[in-house]
């Protein structure tokens, strides 16, 4: 299928962190770029159990919504020794009812892991799929991961949700101590974008 590379692309989130990221990985196409939540859009509810399911619900809606091309990024957390989770429910692990809580969420992790004790493997992998979707329904999926290693207690104040307990594989800083240009050289994220940006000629 031959993907056009769209000149106007609603980034189809409500994570200002994720947007951020987002925004700095197209920034040198030179594509214009929105958010859905600066349009006004709705979030969809994410009731699919892949990544890839739940990237393509909301980059559907973005798309219909906006009638333009619309980028989702569904990602999360998984943990080796937890079976895969928190994975699709990354974001659920810091609900307090009250809006979202990183520390819980990270001490959440931690205390399940802890409970498994002390022999228990701390390895883990972020992961990421982008869904691109386009009104006339045209869809594309890429996906990325970044294996690693989960510390405790976290460590910097960069980056956003996990990234002060994650320690990349072949680095000693967690991605809340790295310069972002050094995470986005390694990410998940930018593992995604760089099929992404393939797709549309490099
Ligand atoms: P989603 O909006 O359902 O895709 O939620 C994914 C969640 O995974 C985010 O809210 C973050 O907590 C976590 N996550 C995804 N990517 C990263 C990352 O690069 N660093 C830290 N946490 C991440």
């Amino acid at each position: 299928m031959t993907l056009p590379r769209p000149q106007r692309l609603v980034i189809a989130t409500h994570n200002p962190g994720k947007l951020r990221e987002i925004e700095a990985l197209l920034a040198p196409l030179g594509i214009a770029c929105v958010s859905a939540a600066g349009l006004g859009l709705a979030e969809p509810a994410e009731t699919e159990t892949s990544f890839a399911g739940n990237a393509r619900i909301k980059a559907r809606a973005a798309a219909r919504g906006a009638g333009l091309p619309a980028l989702a990024d569904d990602s999360g957390l998984c943990v080796e020794a937890l079976g895969g989770a928190p994975g699709v429910h990354t974001a659920d692990w810091a609900e307090t009812g009250q809006g979202r809580d990183w520390s819980l969420a990270m001490r959440r992790v931690e205390e399940k892991l802890q409970a498994l004790g002390p022999e228990a493997s701390r390895r883990a992998a972020f992961h990421c799929t982008l869904a691109l979707a386009f009104p006339d329904g045209r869809e594309a999926l890429f996906e990325g991961t970044c294996p690693g290693t989960l510390v405790w207690p976290p460590r910097g104040a960069r980056g956003f949700g996990y990234d002060p307990m994650f320690v990349p594989e072949g680095h000693c800083e967690t991605f809340g101590e790295m310069d972002p240009q050094q995470k986005h050289a390694i990410s998940h994220r930018a593992r995604a974008f760089a099929k992404l940006l393939a797709a549309w000629g490099g």
